[in-house]
């Protein structure tokens, strides 16, 4: 594909996120490369719904890296390439840091070797730790409980140290709860092992597991069950195309929540869910999960007035409604 517009690497452009992301660009016009490790990331997705070339390979594979930035004129890149699941960061500290920090730090240093300055990065909600005021601003205290959530934040102090030091500008973005898929269906979650609320709820409506369970109900919220801030994947993916423009007009580094600014309830996701599906979907109710705070929402207005971006999809039906488009899909039911 020819195309005036300067290529993207994006790293882990075969995971979830990533994989939308890329959709977004190439609607865009952006030619994409994609780095993918694989281990997690989907190769057929890639090659039936996307234009990018897929490399397999690990942001800790410097050589590999430099072997990139040498065949390809990368003018930015955006890093979805991370271990993500919490609990394993506990068990297994090394490995998440090594992935995600050392993993970054190496591709930091291949993209200045390359002479690369643009860096849009997959930061969490996560390092803001339990919150002291909601909705969560940018500039809320920083306190991480998982080296998972540590290890994000430390590469968003290196990106604040190498923005200083060498000109690199970042554009970090902290994800709330994303969900949902390509509203055309083509791509969407499909993450071994499932963890999240919403495909969890979603395979109980399509019988491959007999219930959802609801993690708390004596929270100090309005039904007694968590609420969070999902937002629709595709408006994650849209962010990340205004990120990457920003840093391309000279925007300087910049850390900003990309979350929907509504809050829903375990209970309402179930609700919608049974709606959406016209499925009876059984609950049941089980005791708090250690460490989920009652109510999670982030502010977007850094979002709105940096990038004037706005969520296409806020409400939960069409959330959950794309999710279950894909859902559908990915099992073989249309
Ligand atoms: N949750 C639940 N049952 C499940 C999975 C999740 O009740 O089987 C709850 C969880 O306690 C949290 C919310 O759903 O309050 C969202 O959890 P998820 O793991 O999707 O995202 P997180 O907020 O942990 O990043």
């Amino acid at each position: 594909m020819s195309s005036d517009k300067p290529k993207i690497l994006v790293t882990g452009g075969a995971g979830y996120i990533g994989s939308h992301a890329v959709l977004a660009l190439e609607a865009a016009g952006y030619p994409v490369v994609i780095l993918d490790s694989l281990e997690y990331g989907h190769a057929e997705l890639v090659q039936q719904h996307l234009q990018a070339e897929l490399i397999q390979g690990k942001t800790t594979d410097r050589p590999l890296l430099d072997q990139i930035f040498q065949t390809h004129s990368i003018g930015a890149v955006m890093h979805f390439a991370a271990y993500i699941a919490v609990g394993e960061s506990v068990e297994k500290p090394a490995e998440y840091y090594h992935n995600n920090v050392v993993g970054t730090l190496t591709l930091l240093e291949a993209m200045l070797a390359a002479g690369v300055q643009q860096f849009v990065f997959s930061s969490t909600c996560a390092i803001y730790g339990p919150p002291k005021t909601v909705p969560i601003p940018e500039d809320h205290p920083k306190n991480p409980i998982s080296p998972y959530a540590s290890s994000k934040l430390m590469v968003e102090e290196m990106l604040k140290d190498f923005s200083a030091a060498y000109g690199l500008n970042a554009v970090v973005f902290r994800y709330f709860n994303a969900a949902g898929a390509d509203p055309e269906g083509r791509l969407g979650e499909d993450h071994q092992p499932e963890t999240h609320l919403i495909p969890l709820v979603l395979q109980a409506a399509l019988g491959r597991r007999e219930n959802i369970a609801i993690f708390g109900t004596d929270y100090d919220t309005p039904d007694g069950t968590c609420i969070r801030d999902y937002i629709h994947v595709a408006d994650l993916a849209s962010a990340h195309v205004l990120g990457v423009e920003y840093l391309m007009k000279g925007g300087e580094t910049t850390f900003i929540n990309l979350g929907n600014g509504n809050g829903f309830s375990v209970r309402e996701v179930i609700e919608t869910a049974r709606q959406v599906t016209g499925e009876a979907i059984v609950a049941v109710e089980r005791d708090r999960r250690p460490g989920d705070p009652p109510r999670l929402i982030g502010s977007s207005e850094q979002a709105h007035h940096i990038l004037g971006w706005q969520p296409q999809y806020p409400d939960l039906e069409s959330i959950i409604a794309h999710a279950w488009q894909w859902h559908l899909y990915r099992h073989g039911r249309v």
